[in-house]
């Protein structure tokens, strides 16, 4: 009966290193879908109206001056100290 036993852990014990071994492999397809990555999507805005917000460059529809990038949202500044 023991004997059973452990013939049962030492294909349990194998498999699941197969099993981790697979997982780990590089090559394995599941890895191999397509990787998205993050795009900064790079806005323009107003330095005059910051609610103007286009995507590409141009001019603001208000004031007509040429639009700047805006930058992504950075951690916020450091709270004012007096
Ligand atoms: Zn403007």
């Amino acid at each position: 009966m023991k004997k059973v036993m452990l013939m049962a852990v030492a294909i349990l014990f194998s498999a699941a290193t197969v099993f981790a071994a697979h997982s780990t492999n590089p090559v394995s397809d599941t890895t191999k879908t397509k990787k998205v990555k993050p795009v900064a999507k790079i806005q323009y805005t107003c330095t005059m109206h910051p609610e103007v917000i286009s995507d590409k460059p141009g001019k603001c529809p208000k004031c007509g001056m040429t639009l700047v990038e805006k930058k992504p949202v950075k951690k916020k500044a450091e709270p004012m100290k007096m």
